[in-house]
Order: C-alpha cells, then sequence, then structure tokens
C-alpha cells in the first residue's frame, strides 16, 4: 500500500478546512445559536450556577432563587449603572417575563404566550414567535394574557401558550419542532408560567379555578412531545377510578358534587426542584368556586388546594404534601415564587422550601418530607392568628369564614404577595419579597349558580346581611412594601415603601450585595441589599411587573428587565403617567445609550356624547357593565389600565359600539364577543349607562377614586 506525500497545496487547504473548523460561529448565527444551546442538558440545568454568565432557567437555576454570583456590579459602583440598549417588544398588554439568556443570546415571552429571540450584544432581534391564540382565549384569562417565560433544553426552547398548548421551538430559528394541545379547550383552561425541565421532561401547568376548571401538571418527553405523566391536584367524579392514590386520599377531603364545578387547584406558576433528592416541588391554587360552602358543603380540607407539593418527577407520584391553606376560601393560591436552601433551622442543618403564599405566612418547611419548620406572616393579616407547629394548620380568627355577615378579610385575592418572584441571597441570608397589603369584603352568596362562561367565586358581599369592617386594617392597605426577611428568625430586616400600589415587579438579589426590582411608577431601581437604601434608579417608562435578570457578555456584566404594565392589577389601573408598548431595557457600567423617546400621550378626556335614556334603562346599563364589563375595563371612574376604562373613550369607540360588543370586532385584541350573552337593547343600555358615567364624572358628581377587587 502506497501513502502519496502531501504537497504543500494539499498541505495549505488542510490548514484552511482546519482554521475554518475551529473558527467560531459569527455570534447570533443560527450555528452559534445552536452550539450555545445545545449544551444544555440535564446536567448543565443541575449546574446551573457554575455559568453565573447565563442565565438559563425560569428562577436562575433548580433551586429558583434567583440569586447571581456575578459582582462587576456591586454597591460601590451600580451608581455608574447606564443604558446599553432598548428594544421594543411592539405589545401592549402585561409583560412578566424572565429572560434566560445563553452566550448573550436572551429568549424570552411576551403576552399570549409570543417568543423573542434577541443578540443581546447588541440588542437586535434575531427572530420571533408568534403562535397566533385565537383573541377568544383572552377572555378565559383571569389577569391578563400574560406569559411568564420559557424553557431551555438541547437546542430548543420551550413555551406554554394561553390556549394551552406546549410548543417546542428550534432555538437558533425559532421554527416549530413539535407542539401537544394540554387541556381541553372546551374549559376555561390557560397558561401563563413557565415550563421547568427536568431529566429530559418539559412540566408545565395551568390556569383557571375560577372559571370551574380541575387543575393538573403534565410532562412530555422534551424531545418528542410524547406525554410521560400527569398529576391531577383535585379529585374528579368519585364514581369513576381515581387516577392515582394521591387522588384516593385527596377525595376523602371533600363533600358535595365539586367536580362539576372543576374543583380549580390550578398550578399556574411555581415549580422547583432538587436532583439530590429527586423531588419535584409544585404549588398549587385556590378551590372552584371560592366560597368553600357551594364548593364542599364547608366539609373537609379539600386536597391538594393551596398546597405545596413534592412529586417524583420520574412518574409524577405524590412524595408528600402540605396544605398552606386547608378548605381555602379566599383565593389563597400556594402558587407564589418557591425557594430552596439550605440552612441551620433550631441548631441543625435543614434542606428547606421557602414559600409567601398568598395567605399571608411565609412558611419555610424541611423539603426532604415537608415538615413545618416556622410559619409567620410577612404582612398584614386577619384571617389566621398563627399556624399550629404540632399539625401545620392555621389557627383561624372566627369571623374568618363570612357565612353570617360580610366580613373585610386580610389579605384579600391579590394577597400578601402574588406570582412576582421574590428572591434569596445566600450572602445575605434573607429572603426579599415584594409584598402586598391589602383586603376584600368576601360574604356568602346563597343563590350561587355555577357560571360556565366566567368567574366563579360566590364569595360576593351578600347585601341582606351586615358588614363587619376591619378595625385594625393598617393605614398604607392597597400599598406594597419590598421587605427583606430572614427566614431563620422569621422577621423583617428592612423594608422599602411602595406608596402608590402594591402590584410592582419581581425581584433579583446579586452578590454584587444589591437587590433589584422595578415599580409600577415606571422606575428600575438597585437597593442596598443589606439595608435595602436606594442606590441606583432608572425611569423605564411604564410601570414594571416582571423580574430583572443579570449575566454576562465578553466580561461585561448586563443587568435587564422587561418592561410592560399589566397582570391583574394593571388591567384597570396605571400608576404612570403613560404607558408605553413593552420593553427590554439592559443596563451596564458606564453604558451611555440614550433612552428611547418616550411616547407622548394625550392626556386622558371623559367622553361628551348626547344619548337618551330612562333611569332605568341606566341603572339596567349599570347592572349589565358591572357583570360583564368591570373584570376587564374597571369601575366607572378608575382611570383604566392596559385595558381602557371606557369613560375615556373617544368617539370612534362609540360609533362602532355595536360591532364591537356584538360582532366581536376587536376579538383579534382579546375583546370578546358578546353576542352569545347580550342582545342589542343590553349593549345599548350599557352604551348609555357609560356616556351617563362620563357625565356625572365631569360635573363632579361621580366617584373619580379607584376602586379595588
Ligand atoms: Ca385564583
Amino acid at each position: 500500500m502506497s501513502r502519496s506525500i502531501p504537497t504543500p497545496l494539499t498541505i495549505l487547504v488542510l490548514i484552511a478546512i482546519s482554521i475554518q473548523c475551529n473558527k467560531k460561529p459569527e455570534p447570533g448565527s443560527e450555528a452559534h445559536i445552536k452550539s450555545a444551546t445545545s449544551v444544555i442538558d440535564d446536567e448543565y440545568l443541575a449546574n446551573a450556577d457554575n455559568t453565573p454568565e447565563n442565565w438559563v432557567t425560569y428562577g436562575k437555576n433548580y433551586a429558583e432563587d434567583r440569586f447571581s454570583s456575578l459582582k462587576q456590579i456591586n454597591k460601590e459602583n451600580v451608581g455608574n449603572l447606564g443604558l446599553a440598549w432598548t428594544l421594543n417588544l411592539e405589545t401592549t398588554r402585561g409583560v412578566e417575563t424572565t429572560p434566560l439568556v445563553v452566550d448573550g443570546i436572551m429568549f424570552l415571552t411576551g403576552p399570549w404566550g409570543k417568543v423573542f429571540a434577541v443578540d443581546a450584544r447588541k440588542g437586535k432581534m434575531i427572530w420571533t414567535y408568534d403562535p397566533e391564540v385565537p383573541g377568544r382565549f383572552a377572555e378565559k384569562a383571569c389577569c391578563d394574557v400574560v406569559n411568564r417565560g420559557l424553557s431551555i433544553y438541547k437546542g430548543r426552547v420551550f413555551v406554554g401558550t394561553l390556549d394551552g398548548r406546549l410548543v417546542s421551538l428550534d432555538a437558533s430559528t425559532g421554527r416549530l419542532v413539535w407542539q401537544v394541545l394540554t387541556v381541553d379547550t372546551t374549559k376555561a383552561y390557560t397558561i401563563t408560567g413557565a415550563p421547568r425541565i427536568v431529566k429530559g421532561k418539559v412540566i408545565i401547568g395551568n390556569g383557571g379555578a375560577e372559571f370551574g376548571v380541575r387543575g393538573y401538571v403534565t410532562a412530555y418527553d422534551a424531545m418528542t412531545g410524547k406525554q410521560s405523566w400527569r398529576f391531577y391536584i383535585v379529585p374528579g367524579d368519585p364514581s369513576k377510578p381515581f387516577e392515582s392514590k394521591a387522588m384516593e386520599i385527596a377525595a376523602k377531603t371533600w363533600a358535595g358534587e365539586w367536580w362539576k364545578y372543576g374543583g380549580g387547584g390550578t398550578a399556574w406558576d411555581a415549580m422547583a426542584y432538587d436532583p439530590e433528592l429527586n423531588l419535584f416541588y409544585v404549588g398549587t391554587g385556590n378551590g372552584s368556586p371560592w366560597d368553600w360552602f357551594h364548593r364542599s358543603n364547608s366539609t373537609g380540607d379539600n386536597l391538594f388546594l393551596s398546597s405545596i407539593l413534592a412529586l417524583n418527577p420520574d412518574d409524577g407520584e405524590l412524595v408528600w404534601y402540605y396544605q398552606t391553606t386547608p378548605g381555602d376560601e379566599w383565593d389563597y393560591t400556594a402558587t407564589q415564587h418557591l425557594i430552596l436552601s439550605n440552612m441551620r433551622v433550631d441548631g441543625q442543618e435543614r434542606k428547606v422550601i421557602m414559600q409567601a403564599p398568598k395567605n399571608g405566612f411565609f412558611y419555610v418547611l424541611d423539603r426532604a418530607n415537608g415538615k413545618l419548620l416556622s410559619a409567620e406572616p410577612y404582612t398584614y393579616i386577619n384571617w389566621a392568628t398563627s399556624i399550629d407547629k404540632t399539625t401545620g394548620k392555621p389557627i383561624e380568627t372566627d369571623f374568618s369564614r363570612y357565612k353570617t355577615e360580610n366580613v373585610t378579610i386580610a389579605p384579600g385575592p391579590m394577597g400578601g404577595h402574588n406570582w412576582q418572584p421574590m428572591a434569596y441571597n445566600p450572602l445575605t441570608r434573607l429572603v426579599y419579597i415584594p409584598m402586598h397589603f391589602n383586603s376584600r369584603v368576601y360574604g356568602h352568596d346563597p343563590n350561587w349558580k355555577y357560571n360556565e362562561k366566567g368567574w366563579n367565586m360566590a364569595a360576593v358581599e351578600n347585601p341582606n346581611l351586615p358588614t363587619r369592617k376591619d378595625e385594625t386594617a393598617p393605614k398604607n392597605l392597597n400599598q406594597g412594601e419590598l421587605i427583606a426577611w430572614d427566614p431563620i428568625t422569621q422577621k423583617r430586616i428592612w423594608k422599602v415603601d411602595h406608596t402608590a400600589t402594591f402590584w410592582n415587579g419581581g425581584v433579583m438579589t446579586s452578590a454584587g450585595g444589591l437587590v433589584f426590582q422595578g415599580t409600577a411608577e415606571g422606575k428600575f431601581i438597585a437597593y442596598d441589599a443589606n439595608n435595602g437604601d436606594k442606590l441606583w434608579e432608572s425611569n423605564v417608562g411604564s410601570g414594571v411587573i416582571a423580574s430583572p435578570i443579570t449575566y454576562v457578555i465578553d466580561g461585561t456584566q448586563y443587568v435587564s428587565i422587561a418592561v410592560g404594565w399589566g397582570g391583574a392589577r394593571g388591567i384597570k389601573t396605571t400608576f404612570t403617567k403613560e404607558n408605553y408598548p413593552g420593553r427590554i431595557f439592559t443596563f451596564a457600567l458606564n453604558a451611555k445609550q440614550p433612552y428611547p423617546e418616550f411616547y407622548a400621550t394625550k392626556p386622558k378626556e371623559l367622553i361628551k356624547l348626547d344619548f337618551s335614556a330612562t333611569k332605568d334603562q341606566i341603572s339596567n346599563g349599570q347592572m349589565l357593565y358591572n357583570k360583564h364589563c368591570t373584570v376587564c375595563h374597571g369601575w366607572m371612574g378608575a382611570n383604566g389600565g392596559v385595558i381602557p376604562n371606557l369613560a375615556y373613550s373617544g368617539e370612534g369607540t362609540y360609533t362602532i359600539f355595536n360591532d364591537i360588543v356584538l360582532k366581536g370586532l376587536l376579538l383579534k385584541n382579546g375583546m370578546p364577543n358578546f353576542s352569545d350573552r347580550l342582545n342589542q337593547k343590553e349593549v345599548t343600555d350599557i352604551k348609555n349607562y357609560i356616556l351617563h358615567s362620563a357625565g356625572e364624572l365631569r360635573s363632579g358628581k361621580g366617584t373619580d377614586k379607584v376602586h379595588f377587587q
């Protein structure tokens, strides 16, 4: 066998090929995104903190602590943060997303479950994906058409869409790889939460408890979309076989015919994972309807509503549970952010799981077995006095269950804390919580009937019963605070007041000794993690509800925040002068890019149009408006949020009013077609009620104040 001797030309060609092979692909190119995202596998995710230059999963890591070990930006120099770039997301609805960043490529979601891939070196869009959710699904969403995030795994990105699909995209192109429908679309299911990846499975929950659905979480094979397991959170019809041993146990804690109203318990947000214990944690939602009497004859704890569940991620079997609110009837979901950490509690090293659910108690549990270690109120509450350390159950106040009188209960359904993620800093050993003060009047409605097409609370003020006021309520009810909470002593260490409203942004903390949070008033702020001193602030135009992230590109640390007012509280009310389209803001030390020219919007003017209607027609219009419209457009006199208050709409809206309401003219934006619920005469009454109210407000007779749900 002969071997030819390479000629100088062959050698040159070989060198050229070798250089070509070793050449790094152009940043932002398909080849670059493919290679950067392909390495994200189970081991990579389990060790996400080893690559602090990236932010690869919703809560930063499986522990979901939203703590970054980066410290190029720190307490000493954070004052020099400047704008590196901004990018308009071309959306006017709430932006709740936590972006992910891999090797300088940012992936984020927008309303409806849209996905954006951005070159974070330059702030340039690479690709967008629109799941084209039909607008009619908007009315199934309790709290705006939001989406909180996505996941990345082996060259793919995964997102849940508002209409209940789980979608897998090629990370380098945004092209659809597979999609599965995870829900029964004849029911009012939605997906707003971020999927999580565990051991090759992509796990997703859903929302819709108020609308009469039965909650569950499902795991799919990340590569194929094939269903691996499904865990139901509440039992179905007990005359049929139980899907799991857990459902058999749960069914013993229910009474009546709950399954006819779905039961609820939807897991629409919080999840975490401990690879060592091989436990996957899920926070579950409230019951359907809210009122315990109508849901379960005021009988039983109603497992697994308002609970923290530990599941085996291999088969979806329940390992342990802890119910934060047995027999819930206040919308006290336990879907709020879950954080895992290890800490010394009562002289013993513990693997803990922490949560500040809506019910107002901060819980520290042993995450190996679900045992309660401690629980204390982190906000103002009056529904319970404490948690019994032996039983793990709340000790309720005698008036909390509102059956013989209407009662003002704190927290209200917005919770002491909602979906806006909290963060834990292992250096300060503090949890930073976007905390709420709020309350609501709950009452028992003996005539409640299940409403397949709307909210099922059954917990509304009963005009035939006396209303008990809360004499001990703090003066700053409806305000919020950013609080630093010591999970060991269960005490607040510092706080920052948010006086405009409780509805502000989620939190991120770093080894630079910082806590970042955006506010309803359009400010993005860095605080000293030790004492809450404000160290830096930037005007980002619109109210912020999302959580920031931080990452490194080419040696420079960046902080990004997705801005876009909306969500449950932002639908109806605004706390900035204007609302701008959703936008990403990215900051770095000494960056000096100019701020975008925020769009100047006209001051809102009350509509002035002639109309003729009788008193009865106006009052019928008011009844119908309150029943069908307030949930999104707000009460007359509120200023409107991302959905306009109609008293301030222009004349043009009123010339096409009938087409909007009865022909679905704005269905694409999410405005339902009401022709199945309202007739022409009723729509005219609603229109005249709005015009009448606008006149009252103009003359100072109407109530021009914000009403709270
Ligand atoms: Ca709820």
